[in-house]
């Protein structure tokens, strides 16, 4: 590394815990020389890229139809109902554009099931988790499930379940869609950036100064009289909150597992899938998340359009 990077970056980080980096300001946090290299590829260098980047099945026996011998960025089940394959090029439709190159390069994979995740990942039909119809951001794939129905009534046969019944999800599947498309960015730009490694060993955004700085100061405020919401409604909100701070109860997670999942909630509540009113409860969590937002918006700008099929 030559000093002078060094240097900036060490000013990055004095300046980092302070208050929010603009946009602008965010470049010395990151690797631009490798950020930019990715940015300036041919289409052609991207592609290779990608197949480089794309994770082999992690559970044996992908049923052929998410295979994807193309390298899709997108996988809609043929399983689908008519409305169903509308409504999934609608989500994906919502995803900003700026967030998809990065996820193309990345060997990022969008799935769209009908039934549950079970679907295109049958081994995990041992827990009925898995018929449910969250979406999930599966990191040992690199793949986000989207499913459209659950499963009810469950049997099991053979050493796996099945179920009886498929329902219809009612969830805000746009907020899901962009809350997944979080997780993905949080490691994807994360791992560019420079002071976001944790103990575990992965790089993300959510581990950085600045994010957590802002976090703890969101975090301090809930845990305080003067609380900007209601401890009820924090307590409902318990999904994106750490078990504790400041002796102060507040959700369901550790500090490490809560930071990503306001991350990845912030990230589509900039995005405009604002259900929950997060941003509420982290308004200093939630600038953070717009400048980097911005950031990836700023680097896409001007850069040739390549085809993801
Ligand atoms: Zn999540």
């Amino acid at each position: 590394m030559k000093s002078y990077s060094l240097l900036l970056m060490m000013i990055a980080w004095l300046t980092m815990g302070l208050a929010p980096a603009r946009a602008t300001d965010l470049a010395a946090t990151f690797n631009m020389n490798d950020l930019l290299h990715t940015y300036n590829m041919s289409c052609a260098e991207q592609a290779a890229l990608r197949h480089r980047n794309i994770l082999p099945e992690h559970f044996h026996g992908r049923p052929q139809e998410f295979l994807n011998p193309s390298e899709a960025l997108v996988i809609y089940s043929p399983a689908l109902t008519r409305e169903e394959r509308q409504e999934a090029e609608k989500l994906y439709n919502s995803i900003p554009k700026y967030a998809l190159p990065i996820a193309w390069r990345g060997g990022a994979v969008y799935v769209f099931t009908r039934r549950g995740i079970v679907e295109a990942v049958p081994a995990l039909a041992i827990e009925r988790d898995w018929f449910e119809d969250f979406g999930l951001y599966m990191e040992v794939e690199r793949r986000m499930y989207v499913p459209f129905e659950k499963g009810e009534g469950f049997d099991w046969r053979n050493g796996h379940m099945t179920a009886k019944r498929w329902v219809r999800s009612a969830r805000d599947q746009f907020r899901v869609i962009n809350h997944e498309t979080g997780h993905m960015i949080d490691e994807m730009l994360g791992a560019y950036s420079y002071g976001s490694l944790e103990e575990d060993g992965q790089y993300r955004l959510s581990n950085r100064p600045d994010f957590q700085a802002a976090i703890r100061s969101d975090l301090a405020r809930l845990a305080s009289p003067r609380r900007p919401i209601p401890l009820a409604r924090i307590h409902k909100l318990g999904y994106y909150m750490p078990y504790k701070f400041n002796g102060v109860r507040l959700g369901i997670h550790d500090p490490q597992r809560a930071r990503r999942e306001v991350f990845a909630e912030l990230w589509a509540e900039v995005q405009g899938y604002n259900l929950n009113k997060l941003y509420e409860a982290y308004p200093d969590s939630f600038k953070v998340v717009k400048n980097y937002a911005d950031f990836l918006k700023k680097l896409d700008a001007d850069k040739p359009a390549c085809e993801f099929n």
